[in-house]
């Protein structure tokens, strides 16, 4: 019977011990983090002990954008990691790629190399290790079978992937003690456009990078003490949130292997009313698994800093410390993959869908982003000088502007069929995207915007604090306020809330690859930056930098333009989306609607005009983002369906006959079985209306092989085959309420909930 195959996973599960590893030498001394990390890391410093020295200064100069990379460098660099994996149990090298799919691709090539020479006149074979500049820097997949949203078509199928210098090689472990060497690469076509995430992502750092730098050159005095910036960074830090439940449970799941998240299934009468898991103690096996996990990402040299439970029963967090944009995503990337590959190992199952269980809070990827310079300097700190506080009012400004612009689009950089489960489900920020600064920094940007001092009482700050501080309040003398960081409060509810000294973007879904939302807010921030620049000079008039008078008009310009795009209040309520509407934000819940706001000319404009994606690009990213909603909705549909008819019902029918024998042995002694048939008429209703929904949903997928045109498809998903499969589940759940647990084949929630 199938039930007993989920009772007796359910009892292996609750009696599994934890898979223990040892990360201690022969005398109990654990090995400090210091010693393990990067271990796995073809470094700078690496190199520049392994190369010769004009070889690692030309690698250098070329790292800076000065020079290109020769073949003879290309084939020192090549030699020299060569070695140095092989050293490391090497046997295979793969370009580590991003394509637009959420995940990374890598196909492997060994280091084997047939060289043939001539003893008397026979053929003599030899196996040779190499590896060559030419191999290092360029491969060639076969781009056809990566989504491309038609800019390749199969018999013109010319991708390569291209070693991106900046993200340094490692290896990672291969099976039977060997491993392999992975080459972080771009994935671009023949005619150099890009067919992955990554490349936009850098062409958007740059972008971002060169507008700062033409902001700060208009304001930034240049002395002896202050050089010049020469270099502006994005910052990002990414807090992955994720589920752990135990694999064996999961693998009676279909809708979880297949899907990712649960199509059927009632919450348990205890989930997180009582707010008990959120900080709790980590589960003993749970600990074990992220321990190792971190230990492999510390050999990678991912720098992972925080683990602790999250609020939803069997969700956790990891968060890194934030590192420049690219190697953050790589870095979360590796960290998914590596939880993944982990968790195996314990005989547990990592999800990263947004929304894995109907009922409890889904999963999110807060993504903390900043501008830095090569000085050094946070340009979104507001520091406790206020000389330097009008450089972060413009960056603070700008970001605002930014969001006010193109909040539509970021809201598409983050829509997707998983995402809108979560997306406004009270739990996680709305589809409408606002920027929360805080009292504080909301009543100074007030008060310039009036030109009156900070009233700190407004803002909630304790006078004393600010006395201690030394803070000038006096803004007509226009010396600014200082603001303390460790003053500024919390939303929880924002999707866009400034935090100390950086922004968190919090509505970006757990699954996705953080690059194209961050590409789109760099994009977007880069463009206001060049209206800022523009305004400054416009202000400053033929003086060399702009005073700090000039400066304060155009902060406070900015503060006015933007005042519609902060919200300090709670961003699930009701008012709220009343009062966006008023405001004329966009209120986006379903992922086609946000896909169509890419091509919307003004975003389209923008990101041309940034020299970020092309038209053909955009055009592309739009028909594989709603190609894959499409798909997504098709295949839960289709599960859906299959784990009714195979699953569900049959339980239900087998329940019916029970009851159905039962009554009539019942009555045919005379006695009264009205208990057994009042269960058995609600049973039989719902039975049918089960059969009846799902004879629609089916009807309806049919319907979906039909629709070619693929925005219509996604629309019809949307408005047809969602809430029909929300029918089909309200019914199943009832059932599981009903049929007696002998008869029930799937783990419920309760059981995947507790089980670790
Ligand atoms: P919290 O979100 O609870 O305030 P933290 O202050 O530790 O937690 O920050 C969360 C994440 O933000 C971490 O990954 C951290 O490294 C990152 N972070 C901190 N400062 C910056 C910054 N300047 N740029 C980008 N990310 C940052
Ligand atoms: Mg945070």
């Amino acid at each position: 019977m199938t039930h007993q195959a989920r009772i007796s996973t359910v009892v292996e599960s609750l009696t599994k011990a934890p898979r223990s590893i040892q990360l201690s030498d022969r005398n109990g001394k654990v090995q400090p983090i210091t010693e393990v990390y990067g271990k796995n890391v073809f470094s700078l410093n690496e190199m520049s002990k392994m190369l010769p020295k004009p070889v690692f200064k030309s690698f250098m100069n070329q790292l800076r954008g000065n020079e290109s990379l020769d073949r003879q460098t290309a084939d020192a660099i090549a030699h020299a990691v060569k070695v140095w994996a092989i050293e490391r149990g090497a046997t295979h090298f793969t370009h580590w790629f991003q394509p637009i799919t959420d995940s990374t691709a890598e196909k492997h090539d060994s280091f084997l190399t047939l060289k043939s020479s001539y003893i008397n006149g026979f053929e003599e074979v030899t196996a040779l290790e190499t590896f060559s500049g030419s191999q290092l820097l360029q491969s060639e997949p076969d781009a056809s079978s990566f989504p491309s949203g038609g800019m390749r078509t199969t018999f013109e199928a010319r991708g390569y992937t291209v070693w991106d210098t900046k993200s340094p090689m490692f290896i990672q472990d291969g099976p039977h003690g060997t491993s392999i060497l992975y080459i972080p690469s771009v994935f671009i076509s023949y005619n150099g456009e890009a067919l992955d995430e990554k490349s936009v992502l850098l062409r958007s750092v740059e972008v971002v990078n060169k507008a700062a730098l033409d902001v700060l050159s208009l304001i930034d005095a240049v002395d002896e003490d202050h050089p010049r910036t020469k270099q502006v960074f994005t910052t990002l830090g990414t807090e992955q949130e994720y589920f752990l439940i135990d694999r064996g449970l999961y693998t009676l799941r279909p809708d979880l292997k297949i899907t990712g998240r649960t199509l059927v299934g009632g919450l348990p009468p205890r989930h997180q009313q009582l707010e008990d898991h959120y900080f709790g103690k980590i589960p003993t096996r749970v600990l074990a698994a992220i321990s190792e996990c971190e230990h492999e990402l510390a050999k990678l040299g991912v720098p992972i800093k925080t683990r602790h439970n999250e609020v939803a029963p069997a969700q956790f967090e990891v968060a890194p410390i934030f590192e420049e944009a690219m190697l953050a995503v790589d870095h979360n990337l590796l960290t998914m993959d590596v939880l993944h590959r982990v968790a195996h190992r314990h005989k547990l199952k990592v999800l990263f869908h947004e929304k894995p269980f109907r009922g409890v809070n889904g999963s999110g990827k807060h993504c903390n982003w900043s501008l830095s310079t090569d000085q050094g300097d946070n340009l979104l700190d507001p520091s406790s000088k206020p000389e330097t506080n009008y450089r972060f009012l413009i960056f603070l400004v700008a970001v605002l502007k930014a969001v006010l612009d193109h909040g539509d689009l970021l809201r598409a950089g983050i829509a997707s069929a998983s995402n809108d489960h979560r997306l406004g489900a009270h739990e996680a920020p709305p589809g409408i995207i606002s920027v929360f600064l805080g009292s504080q920094l909301n009543e100074v940007l007030n008060a310039i915007e009036e030109g009156r001092p900070v009233n700190y009482d407004a803002t909630g700050t304790k006078l004393e604090h600010v006395r201690v501080k030394g803070t000038v309040l006096d803004l007509k003398v226009a010396t600014l306020p200082s603001i303390a960081r460790d003053l500024t409060d919390r939303n929880r509810t924002s999707p866009f809330a400034f935090t100390g000294n950086k922004f968190e973007f919090r509505a970006v879904g757990s699954k996705q690859s953080v690059s194209f939302p961050v590409s789109l807010l760099n994009s977007a921030v880069a463009s206001s930056l060049l209206e800022i620049k523009e305004a400054l000079i416009a202000q400053k008039g033929s003086k060399p930098v702009a005073s700090t008078e000039d400066q304060l008009a155009v902060i406070r310009e900015f503060i006015k333009k933007t005042k519609n795009i902060r919200f300090e209040g709670d961003n699930y309520s009701e008012e709220w989306a009343q009062e966006a509407a008023k405001r004329s934000l966009p209120n986006i819940t379903k992922s086609p609607e946000a896909f169509s706001r890419l091509l919307l000319s003004k975003n389209a404009d923008m990101l041309q005009r940034m020299g970020v994606f092309s038209s053909a690009e955009l055009n592309s990213r739009f028909h594989i983002l709603t190609e894959r909603y499409c798909k997504d909705i098709m295949i839960e549909a289709q599960t859906l369906i299959t784990m009714i008819v195979q699953q569900v019902l049959p339980a239900a029918y087998s329940y019916r006959g029970e009851l159905a024998d039962t009554a009539s042995k019942v009555s045919s002694l005379g006695l009264d079985a009205n208990p057994e048939s009042r269960i058995l008429k609600g049973l039989s209703s719902v039975v049918t209306n089960l059969q009846d929904r799902t004879d629609e949903l089916e009807a309806l997928t049919s319907k979906m092989t039909t629709i070619m045109e693929i925005e219509e498809l996604a629309k019809f998903a949307s408005d047809q085959v969602i809430p029909t499969m929300e029918a089909v589940r309200e019914a199943a759940d009832s059932l599981e309420k009903t049929v007696a647990d002998k008869f029930w084949p799937l783990p419920r929630y309760t059981e995947l909930f507790l089980n670790i």
